[in-house]
C-alpha cells in the first residue's frame, strides 16, 4: 500500500499538482434485520479502493479506483490531473488551502468487545428475545429488530507529507413495533427512530441497549397509540425528548452551518442556508440557554474520529455561544474564506467520493433543569413530543414541522393524556429563541444518525447528535391552519 501511495503521490506532483492527496479506504457493513420472529435479512458488504485528489492551478480533480495496484495509482493520478486542468477552464476563483499543518499519526476507536467477533447467532438471539417480547403484546402486527456493524480501515498521505492511519469501529441496534386497525397505523421505536442507537464503539453498546427490556413498553405504547385521540392543535410550551432536540439540531443547526452549503456550493442537493456569513457573531440564533458544539472528539460519537479525510485533526468547535452564531462547519478550502483554519469537517463517504463538509457530532450542551421528570413538573400546561416520526424544513433552514410517534399532554405539572400523531412547527431562531429549560447531564445523549444524505451523486453521511430533553414556549403544535 506504501508504494501505491508513494506512486499516486509522486504522479501528482509530476503532472503540476501543487496539493495532493490520496485515501486508501477499507470498509466493512453488515446488517441483520429480524421480523415478527425470523431472520429477515443479513447483509455484508466490503469495499475497498483509493481515491486521489489532486489541486492544479486552483482546480480541483478527482479520480478512484477498487485495483489497489501500484501501477494503477499511475493511471488515476494522471485522470486526476486530467480533471482538475479541464475543470480549471471553468473555474473562477481559484481554490487555497488553509495552513493546517501535516500529520503523522494513527487512530483507533477504543472498544471492548468487537461487534465483528460477537457471533451471528448471539446477535440473533439478542433480536429473537426482543421479537419475543414484543410478540406477548396483543394488537402488535409487525416487529422488527435490526442490528448493525461497521468498520473502516483507512490511509490518508498527502503530497505535504502528512500520514494518517484510522480504524473506525461502528456498532448499533434497535427495535419497532407496529400495530395497525382499520383506520390507524402506529409505531414505537426503541431507543430512537434512527433505525437503532449507533455509536463509534462495540458491541457493548449494543448489549447496554438491553433491547429485550424496552420492547413490551414499545409494543405496548404502539397499540395504546391506535386509540389515543389526536394530538391538539393551538400554541402551547413544548417538552421534547433527546431523540426529537437530537433531530431538531440535525435539521436546523447542523445542515444550516455547513460552510458548503451556506457558500451555495451545495444548493443543489439540500438548499443554502439562512446562517450567512455576515450574521456570524452576530446573529441571536437562540436563547442564551442554547451552547452548540461540533465535538468530533466525543467518545462513542458516531460522528467522532482521529482526523478528517482532509488529514485535519478531530476538534471540539462551538457553533452557537449562548444562543449567538460563532462559527460553522469548515473544510480546508472555505475556512480561509471566513478568516479561519478548518475545524475538520471534511469527509467522503467511500473511496470513490470527494469529501465534502458533513457534520461531526452537534452537541447540544446540556442545561440545569434536571431530569424529565423534573422539567415536565416545571410545565404547567403543555405537550411532551417522543421519537421523530416525520420532518420537513424549507431549503434554508428556516421553516419546519416535525411529527412525533407520541404525545402526552402536559397539565399542573403531570403527563397525562396520551394523543397521537403530535405535530409541531417553527422557524429556527424563533423555535431556539423559546428555549428555556435544556435538562442536566444525566438526561444528556449522545444520539448517532446514520443516514445523512449529502451531495450528488448523494453520499451517506454518520453524524451524531447529543442532547437532553429541552423546552420551548409557546409553539405552535397539532396541523391547525398556520
Ligand atoms: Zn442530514
Amino acid at each position: 500500500m506504501k508504494e501505491l501511495i508513494e506512486r499516486a503521490l509522486d504522479g501528482a506532483q509530476r503532472g503540476g499538482a501543487e496539493y495532493a492527496d490520496v485515501r486508501v479506504v477499507r470498509r466493512e457493513d453488515e446488517t441483520l434485520t429480524v421480523k415478527n420472529g425470523a431472520l429477515e435479512a443479513a447483509t455484508s458488504n466490503d469495499s475497498a479502493g483509493f481515491g486521489v485528489r489532486v489541486l492544479v492551478n486552483g482546480a480541483w480533480g478527482f479520480s478512484a479506483s477498487a485495483v489497489l495496484e501500484p501501477a494503477e495509482a499511475d493511471r488515476v493520478a494522471a485522470e486526476a490531473i486530467e480533471i482538475a486542468r479541464a475543470s480549471g477552464r471553468a473555474q473562477r476563483t481559484p481554490v487555497e488551502l488553509d495552513d493546517t499543518p501535516p500529520a503523522t499519526d494513527t487512530y483507533r476507536t477504543p472498544y471492548d468487545e468487537d461487534p465483528f467477533a460477537v457471533s451471528l447467532d448471539e446477535k440473533i438471539r439478542i433480536l429473537l428475545e426482543a421479537d419475543a417480547a414484543m410478540a406477548r403484546v396483543e394488537g402488535v402486527a409487525i416487529r422488527e429488530g435490526t442490528m448493525v456493524a461497521g468498520r473502516e480501515r483507512k490511509t490518508f498521505a498527502s503530497l505535504t507529507g502528512a500520514w494518517i492511519e484510522q480504524e473506525i469501529t461502528e456498532a448499533g441496534g434497535g427495535i419497532e413495533a407496529t400495530a395497525v386497525n382499520e383506520v390507524e397505523m402506529q409505531q414505537r421505536s426503541y431507543p430512537n427512530s434512527f433505525g437503532g442507537q449507533s455509536v463509534t464503539g462495540g458491541f457493548e453498546s449494543v448489549r447496554a441497549l438491553d433491547l429485550a427490556g424496552h420492547a413490551q413498553e414499545a409494543a405496548e405504547l404502539a397499540v395504546a397509540l391506535l386509540d389515543a385521540p389526536q394530538c391538539p392543535s393551538g400554541e402551547m410550551d413544548l417538552v421534547l425528548d433527546s431523540t426529537q432536540v437530537a433531530l431538531q439540531i440535525h435539521e436546523s443547526c447542523g445542515h444550516p452551518t455547513e460552510l458548503d452549503r451556506v457558500f451555495g456550493t451545495e444548493a443543489s442537493f439540500a438548499g443554502t442556508s439562512f446562517l450567512t456569513t455576515d450574521r456570524l457573531n452576530q446573529l441571536r440564533y437562540g436563547s442564551e440557554l442554547v451552547n452548540i458544539d461540533a465535538d468530533a472528539t466525543a467518545r462513542g460519537g458516531l460522528g467522532s474520529f482521529g482526523y478528517d479525510d482532509e488529514g485535519v485533526p478531530a476538534q471540539r468547535v462551538p457553533l452557537i455561544s449562548a444562543g449567538i452564531l460563532v462559527g460553522y462547519l469548515t473544510s480546508r478550502e472555505t475556512a480561509p474564506r471566513i478568516g479561519r483554519r478548518s475545524m475538520g469537517s471534511a469527509r467522503g463517504w467511500s473511496w470513490n467520493s470527494l469529501p465534502l463538509i458533513r457534520m461531526t457530532n452537534i452537541n447540544l450542551r446540556p442545561g440545569d433543569a434536571g431530569s424529565l421528570e423534573d422539567l415536565i413538573a416545571d410545565t404547567r400546561e403543555g405537550i411532551f413530543m417522543s421519537i421523530n416520526k416525520s420532518w420537513s424544513i424549507d431549503d434554508r433552514r428556516l421553516n419546519f414541522q416535525f411529527g412525533d410517534q407520541a404525545g402526552w399532554l402536559i397539565r399542573n405539572g403531570r403527563r397525562t393524556q396520551l394523543v397521537r400523531n403530535p405535530t409541531y412547527t417553527g422557524i429556527t431562531p424563533q423555535f431556539w429563541g423559546s428555549c428555556d429549560a435544556i435538562c442536566g447531564p444525566d438526561e444528556w445523549t449522545l444520539w448517532g444518525l446514520p443516514n445523512c444524505g449529502k451531495g450528488e451523486p448523494v453520499q451517506t453521511g454518520h453524524v451524531g447528535h447529543g442532547a437532553a430533553p429541552a423546552r420551548f414556549r409557546n409553539v405552535k403544535v397539532g396541523v391547525g391552519r398556520w
